[in-house]
């Protein structure tokens, strides 16, 4: 088991179709016991239960720094250690860059880079006082290809933000024996996307993607648990792609 006796904290997790609960399994089925923090409190709790009865659900909302450190303290109350973040919290919105007001842009930016900050700066002290640790962030093809297939400029913008984030991170946490990557997945089957894409447009995406599929959360559950793990311990400020070659 890769994850055995560890402890991972996972955001944006309390949807079952998601990215983030296809990774709580995932982690839950390597042996670690997981914490899901997310918006959704009772989402958190439900998803938590289904793993199993040791894993934690808790309600957090990641773009307030407080609520970010006061739900990692009651995660750290419970299992006394976290060795693992997987910063999968993020909203989307399809709109032309046009449209984009203060709101909209402040919304997405809150939610898919700042929660990543909060969210991080809220396991530090433990991870550097422990001198150990995993971090992986959520990115998306949309930060590489400029503009998403579904997000708006907004979150593309917040999407490459996570990638600078990261690597900063990574640079300045890796003397602490703290990793932080980040994946960018393309498009995958989940509730953020379900019902959005016509028939066609599918064709058209489908064209542009070498293994002639569409993702599914399973595909980046497995590199995450690749990043969490120790068989990534000499990998950090590192961007892995799951999109099925659509960048080839
Ligand atoms: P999802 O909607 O199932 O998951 C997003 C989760 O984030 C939800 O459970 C939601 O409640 C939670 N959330 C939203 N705002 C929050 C907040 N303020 N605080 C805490 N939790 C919050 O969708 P998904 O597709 O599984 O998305 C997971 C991540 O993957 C997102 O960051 C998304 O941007 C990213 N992503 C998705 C795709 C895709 O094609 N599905 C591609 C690239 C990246």
């Amino acid at each position: 088991m890769l994850l055995k006796d560890k402890i991972a904290v996972i955001s944006g997790a309390a949807g079952a179709r998601g990215i983030g609960f296809a990774t709580a399994k995932t982690f839950a089925a390597q042996g670690a016991r997981v914490a899901i923090l997310d918006l959704d409190g009772a989402g958190a709790q439900k998803a938590a239960a289904e793993l199993g009865p040791d894993h934690i659900g808790i309600a957090c909302d990641v773009t307030d720094k407080a609520d970010c450190a006061r739900a990692i303290g009651e995660v750290l109350k419970i299992t006394g250690r976290i060795d693992i973040l997987i910063n999968n919290a993020g909203i989307t919105q399809a709109i032309k860059v046009w449209d984009i007001d203060p709101e909209s842009w402040d919304r997405i930016q809150d939610v898919n880079l700042r929660g990543v900050l909060y969210l991080s700066q809220a396991v530090m002290p433990h991870m550097r006082e422990r001198k150990a640790g995993a971090i992986a962030c959520m990115s998306s093809v949309s930060a590489q290809r400029g503009g998403g297939i579904l997000g708006g400029a907004h979150y593309s913008a917040a999407k490459a933000g996570v990638l600078g984030l990261a690597k900063a991170m990574a640079r300045e946490l890796g003397n602490d024996g703290i990793r932080v990557n980040c994946v960018t997945p393309g498009l995958i089957q989940t509730d953020i996307n379900a019902g959005k894409i016509s028939d066609e447009s599918r064709v058209k995406i489908l064209e542009n993607i070498p293994l002639n599929r569409l993702g599914v959360p399973q595909d980046v559950a497995n590199i995450f648990l690749f990043l969490a793990s120790d068989l990534s311990a000499y990998v950090t400020g590192a961007v892995i792609d799951v999109n099925g070659g659509m960048l080839i």
